[in-house]
């Protein structure tokens, strides 16, 4: 297997698709390490799937060679599935997870526990310059706290207790978290369907 191109310039997500596809036996390296220009892509879809494919897209042809793209997200059930395809910019343009965080809670401010269901999804999309095309998506349940609790992992990792587990995602080291979430989810589905194509 050729080396695969992350179209991402987020280095929490790389460290993760890295470290979970490295168990499946292939390299991955970011879109900077493969020296590509820096410029964003605009992600203006209304899915995460169409998001995932424009980055993925977009980036191989740039490149030419195989590239992996994660567009993920937080959906919370009593904010009708906010805030999904924008969780990166959502308290605005110029804000960062400290932001995103506060605002989350302000919104869930008073929302009794059994209403906090919450999921986070994760659409990868793996295209290949010969025109094959895959796309898996992964879920994983959990409830929103009411304060954040750990440090570790990035976004609302520091609000989000997946379903069956004791510690945030912010709490449990990168080996826990790789094995339930919902990016390792959508990469064992993408795994079996490359297994599927004799990859
Ligand atoms: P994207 O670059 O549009 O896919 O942005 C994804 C955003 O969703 C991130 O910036 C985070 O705010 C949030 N997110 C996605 N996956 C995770 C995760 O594993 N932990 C915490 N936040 C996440």
């Amino acid at each position: 297997m050729e080396t695969i191109i992350a179209a991402s310039h987020n280095r929490h997500k790389i460290t993760e698709i890295e470290a979970i596809t490295a168990l499946f036996g292939y390299r991955v390296i970011s879109r900077d390490e493969a020296g590509l220009p820096r410029d964003e892509v605009e992600e203006d879809g209304s899915t995460f799937e169409e998001n995932s494919y424009k980055k993925a897209r977009v980036i191989m042809d740039m490149c030419g060679k195989p590239t992996i793209a994660d567009d993920s997200g937080l959906m919370v059930d009593f904010l009708d599935g906010a805030p999904g395809v924008i969780s990166a910019r959502f308290a605005g343009e110029e804000c960062d997870d400290a932001k995103n965080n506060a605002k989350l809670l302000a919104l869930m401010d008073g929302v009794p526990a059994e209403e906090r269901t919450a999921k986070f999804v994760s659409v990868i999309t793996l295209l290949f310059p010969d025109g094959r095309k895959l796309t898996a998506r992964g879920e994983c349940p959990g409830h929103i706290l009411t304060e954040q609790r750990g440090t570790g992992g990035f976004g609302y990792d520091p609000l989000f207790l997946p379903d069956g587990a004791e510690l945030t995602f912010a709490q449990m080291g990168p080996e826990e978290k790789n094995r339930i979430s919902h990016r390792a989810r959508a990469l064992a589905e993408l795994r079996r369907q490359l297994e599927e194509m004799g990859e």
